[in-house]
């Protein structure tokens, strides 16, 4: 069985207009890209076409997801916000959230891709897959988007998950180098999702993703953020993963685990302060396969949130899909000389974040 890819073209159209990186054209900004534009993922599929690693999966077409799909996590006035806005101009639809014209029905397709991709696994048609999608989905609130994410795509799959294909829990690790603060908002007072977000302490959004945010109610102790120190690489993460991910799915132990795989902890990116390379995200995708193997029959999912580095993005992702499906591309990472770096081993103050992570797995339900 191979590992399933879902790509559309079109989702590669939702047009975010003439920004200069995150901000909008105007003033003294002259008019450039924003920096969520097709290219960073549009150049992986590119990556994956060239090295003939496309034709060695099995690619996942997507349908739109419904309005009902969506509204079980997003206010159905917000979605209907959405919907006018990119029949007109388009907008902005909360913090930095843009909507171009014809952005609702590529939003919806974005999130039915990630659904397209838990149905796949599901049933056995794929062994795991990944979503190759955008607009990214993990910062979207029920009422309004932020951080360029329109609609929560991995939160409405898990949802779809649930109601529609009797899946009970589901994890969500997000290594995104944002918050997923949308997720953790999604499920914050459900302990049946086990939301995980590693990201940069106080990085976007600022003030959000702290260790003391652990869910509420009966969802206590089933959000586990993991806030690691800006510079963070390899030692770091993969310290994280062995000593808080990993613990806590075992704790918890899903029917499904979803990686909301943002690539912008990687050393290039512009939108995070991390150092990453493309062989440290295949390291960690492999501990996530094997722990998705052990607890759950190896249902294993990864949706593209965030990575803004389109040098370096291909390649990260190339690696995270090698170790999905056990393929070789024959690629040489012209960027693995990041690995080299300083701060690439696990520093001290990074262990005490780490540490400090690893004392909430406790508090998992079981
Ligand atoms: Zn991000």
């Amino acid at each position: 069985m191979a590992t399933g890819l879902v790509w559309h073209e079109r989702t590669m159209w939702h047009d975010t207009g003439s920004g200069a990186a995150e901000l909008p054209s105007g003033g003294w900004i002259e008019p450039h890209a924003h920096f969520e534009n097709p290219a960073t993922k549009r150049r992986l599929k590119n990556l994956l076409d060239a090295t003939g690693l496309t034709e060695q999966l099995t690619v996942l077409r997507p349908r739109p997801a419904t309005v009902e799909e969506i509204c079980r996590v997003h206010e159905r006035a917000y979605v209907e916000r959405v919907a006018v806005l990119s029949a007109g101009h388009g907008g902005d639809m909360g913090d930095e959230a843009i909507v171009g014209n014809g952005s609702y029905e590529i939003a919806l397709l974005a999130a039915g891709g990630v659904i397209r991709a838990v149905d796949a696994t599901l049933d056995g048609v794929v062994e795991n897959a990944y979503a190759l999608v955008r607009p990214p989905g993990h910062h979207a609130l029920s009422d309004r988007g932020m951080g360029f994410c329109l609609f929560g795509n991995v939160a409405v799959a898990v949802r779809h998950a649930q109601v529609e294909r009797g899946v009970g829990r589901v994890a969500v690790v997000d290594w995104d180098v944002h918050h997923g603060n949308g997720t953790q908002a999604a499920f914050w007072d459900d302990p049946s999702v086990l939301a995980i977000s590693l990201h940069q302490d106080g990085c976007y959004p600022q003030g959000s993703g702290a260790r003391e945010e652990r869910g509420s109610g009966r969802g206590e102790g089933a959000t586990l953020n993991v806030p690691l120190p800006a510079g963070s690489g390899r030692g770091a993460y993969l310290a994280a993963l062995d000593q808080v991910v990993v613990p806590a799915l075992e704790r918890f132990r899903p029917e499904l685990i979803v990686i909301a795989c943002g690539l912008d902890a990687g050393g290039f990116d512009p939108l995070g302060r991390m150092q990453l390379s493309a062989a440290a995200f295949g390291e960690m995708t492999a501990r996530l396969l094997d722990a998705a193997a052990r607890l759950c029959g190896g249902r294993l999912v990864a949706a593209h949130e965030g990575g803004y580095s389109a040098d370096h993005v291909p390649f990260c992702g190339l690696a995270v899909i090698e170790a999905l499906s056990g393929l070789d591309a024959g690629v040489d990472d012209p960027f693995a000389y990041v690995d080299g770096q300083g701060g690439q081993e696990l520093q001290p103050h990074q262990r005490d974040a780490v540490e400090a992570a690893a004392r909430l797995v406790e508090g998992v339900p079981a």
